[in-house]
């Protein structure tokens, strides 16, 4: 019989959002609220008549871009197709079995799967308040951890540690553990971000982003990282050859150098966050404080939020159930126009 390796039977699919027919309003994925800037749209469509052609195997000018708005070097950056590809790569390039890969409770869930692949053990430090836990989680290295992955701000739990803490986790792990800071929605946590990035120079820490939430550009499946010399070029080699599609660097490129754009997304999703939370709040739902796209919406217990959920989804209304990140009692809702926030708050209090 044609059988996969082991590895790969042993693997569930991967958990994809049920997002309800093609009328629903989808608020499952943390999307951006806004299309992407207009200058993205523009150089994407220049950027399709020349699609008979291989991409820019070297990222060129979106690597430029990227180091215009952000205190990295170009030679520093490599580019995927999304920052899942990155992150799925540096798990199979410094983890095997025999491994662990250390992780924290209600972290992202692909990182889980891709060590799995891997075929190294995947192992979650507890959280604290739906917050990382720095202490928790240095107390969970082992002799066999070779990689620590970090999100900050975390997904789903939307909570952020300053970058201070980071710089404390990285000081207090042994030097040969690879760090991970998965800052996918860091444009949404206002705090400065520089002192993470110098990190990268000591050789032991990588720093991905993504351009699928505050850039608005998901379906373009584009996402970067900053790596020390020697990771990149290993890294380099499990990348596609060719992984970013040549519309998408173009679209991305134009996005990165009209950071306003982005700034202004970022500014409206948080203004409509607040009052969305504040509304929650006042109605006995106590979210986190959120320093993302989306807002944790804890409820009393897993019926509520099945109930909760079943009312959204009725209304048109895609929340995300958080069953599979270990929080069943809550949904995570990503933040969309203000007339389908409020929309929710209606629903969402008659669960409180
Ligand atoms: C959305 C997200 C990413 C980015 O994924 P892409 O592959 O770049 O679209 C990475 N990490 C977390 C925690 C996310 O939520």
């Amino acid at each position: 019989m044609i059988q996969a390796i082991p590895t790969v039977r042993a693997m569930a699919g991967y958990a994809l959002a049920d997002l309800g027919d093609s009328a629903a309003v989808s608020l499952a994925q943390n999307e951006s609220m806004r299309p992407p800037s207009p200058r993205a749209i523009e150089a994407g469509q220049a950027a399709l008549t020349q699609s008979a052609l291989y991409p820019d195997p070297d990222w060129t000018d979106l690597r430029r871009a990227i180091a215009a708005a952000h205190p990295v070097a170009e030679d520093q950056v490599l580019c995927g197709a999304g920052s899942m590809e990155l992150i799925g790569a540096l798990v199979r390039a410094f983890t095997g079995p025999g491994d662990e890969v250390l992780g924290t409770q209600y972290g992202y869930a692909f990182l889980a799967a891709a060590t799995q692949q891997a075929g190294a053990r995947y192992h979650a430090a507890p959280e604290r308040g739906y917050v990382v836990d720095i202490d928790a989680l240095l107390a969970a290295v082992t002799p066999a951890t070779r990689l620590v992955c970090l999100c900050n701000p975390g997904n789903p739990t939307s909570t952020r540690l300053p970058n201070t803490q980071i710089l404390r986790l990285r000081a207090a792990l042994p030097p040969d553990v690879l760090l991970l800071v998965d800052q996918a929605y860091a444009e949404f946590d206002a705090q400065d971000h520089s002192a993470v990035f110098e990190l990268v120079a000591r050789g032991d820490t990588v720093v991905t982003r993504t351009l699928s939430k505050a850039y608005g550009l998901a379906g373009a499946r584009v996402g970067w990282g900053v790596f020390p010399p020697v990771i990149r070029a290993q890294i380099r080699k499990l990348l596609n050859p060719n992984n970013v599609a040549l519309a998408s660097q173009a679209m991305a490129t134009a996005t990165m150098q009209d950071q306003a754009y982005m700034r202004e997304t970022v500014a409206l999703t948080a203004s409509i966050r607040d009052s969305f939370a504040r509304r929650l709040r006042a109605a006995g739902i106590h979210t986190p404080e959120s320093a993302t796209n989306f807002v944790l919406i804890p409820l009393r217990d897993a019926r509520k939020a099945q109930d909760a959920d079943a009312a959204l989804r009725e209304a048109g209304l895609i929340l995300r159930g958080m069953g599979g990140s270990g929080l069943p009692h809550c949904l995570r809702a990503t933040i969309g126009p203000a007339p389908v926030m409020a929309a929710v708050a209606d629903i969402l209090e008659d669960f409180a």
